[in-house]
């Protein structure tokens, strides 16, 4: 008797290794090992109270039922304002779309967009999703190396090289995940220069970090800065990040009105629309007080800088302070062909990631899930006295690598 079939297409799409790690540290808890886990890119604060009270107030409202595909009329004009003002971009109301998270937001993109055998060019390091994505619809993830001694950004050169007839996406994020990365304006006007002469490619510009910038930098997104690709670029944001609003899912795009189109049909038949509920809440956080998100913003700066200091001080561990984010990505490669307290063999930075975990009760995440061997990424988004914590298990457990 022959089982049931999977989709073959699924076959070697694995579980995101940050998924992997978080859940590998739920499991130890459960067990009762007292684990930090610094895997996830979550804030540690709690939303906004008047967030919370607009969506609460949008339900007793009867705000309960189901909502438009591409987003509440209220959503959509909040988004429009906020892209003009953060960005100086200016969208009319079918060139917005409001998705379950940016997560779906780029999965309608890159749905809508890639058929098998085409190309999507990924510098990396990268935040997983989009290679994942992309290959659940056949299409090959091209990557470019963007190396610690660059900052971690694309060689617009490079770039350009990785073009090919088949190429259909470039995918930028800047602030990036995980590196903390921070692109300039300057640096952004170069990528632009080098894809003018590619018209069959369109560019996504992942601004999830925008407002995540510690180092004084202002950010620069494509749209803004060559208006004469906007044609083909789609500027992807969301609230969780920025708002502490993970577990509401939404995020949205702005972009050219066929490529919207395109994703609001991806998005009919996948989930439909976002709750109205969470829609109201978004509109409170786009459209309220923004000083809470500087406040966030200088947290989130200080601990990145702490923890990148205290992993300086590991022999074996180089760490950059991010620009931006919270995740610090300190590289581990000068630790690996050691053997681990336990005894287990750290060849690789999985193998560290692995051990660390097990035997430090450090959930981390290896940079090879990023596109970066030899690295692993540590979230900043916990409390000071947990990543003192984490820091000083990373420091015995380096110590003891033999
Ligand atoms: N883009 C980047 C770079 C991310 O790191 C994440 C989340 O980790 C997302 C998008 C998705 O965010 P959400 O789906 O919560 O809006």
């Amino acid at each position: 008797m022959s089982e049931p079939a999977l989709a073959a297409h699924l076959e070697g799409i694995p579980l995101a290794a940050t998924m992997a790690a978080a859940a590998r540290a739920r499991a130890l808890r459960a067990q009762g090992v007292d684990v930090i886990s610094l895997s996830l890119g979550e804030p540690d604060f709690a939303t906004p109270a008047h967030i919370i009270e607009a969506a609460h107030a949008a339900a007793l409202r009867g705000e309960t039922k189901y909502p438009p595909v591409d987003g509440t009329p209220a959503l959509i004009a909040a988004v429009r304002r906020k892209f003009l003002r953060d960005s100086g971009l200016e969208f009319a109301a079918d060139q917005v779309i409001v998705g379950h998270g940016a997560r779906q937001i780029i999965y309608d993109a890159l749905t809508a967009v890639l058929e098998p055998g085409c190309e999507i060019i990924v510098p990396a390091p990268y935040w997983n999703a989009y290679p994942l994505i992309a290959r659940m619809a056949g299409a090959v993830p091209v990557f470019v190396p963007c190396s610690a001694a660059n900052g971690f950004l694309p060689d617009p050169v490079a770039l350009a090289a990785a073009v090919t007839l088949r190429t259909r996406f470039l995918v930028l994020n800047y602030p990036n995940n995980p590196s903390g990365a921070v692109c300039s304006a300057a640096h952004m006007a170069g990528i632009a220069e080098a894809m003018r002469p590619h018209p069959h490619v369109w560019i996504m510009c992942d601004d999830m970090y925008e407002h995540l910038i510690h180092d004084g930098q202002a950010h620069a997104t494509m749209a803004a800065v060559a208006p004469d690709l906007a044609e083909r670029v789609l500027t992807v944001s969301g609230v969780s990040k920025t708002y502490a609003m993970t577990g509401w899912r939404v995020g949205f795009a702005g972009g050219p009105t066929r490529l919207i189109r395109a994703m609001s049909r991806v998005q009919g038949q996948s989930t439909g629309g976002v709750s109205p509920v969470a829609q109201a809440g978004a509109v409170a956080a786009l459209d309220g007080p923004q000083d809470l998100v500087a406040e966030m913003r200088a947290v989130y700066g200080a601990r990145s800088r702490r923890v990148a200091a205290a992993l300086n001080a590991v022999p074996g561990v180089a760490c950059a302070a991010p620009a931006g984010a919270f995740y610090v990505f300190p590289r581990i490669a000068g630790l690996l062909g050691r053997r681990s307290p336990g005894g287990r063999v750290i060849a690789s930075d999985a193998d560290f990631t692995g051990a660390l975990v097990e035997e430090a009760h450090v959930a981390a995440v290896h940079g090879a899930a990023f596109g970066m061997p030899g690295y692993m990424r540590l979230s900043t988004a916990a409390a000071d006295a947990e990543l003192d914590e984490g820091c000083r298990r990373i420091a015995a457990f380096c110590g003891a690598l033999r």
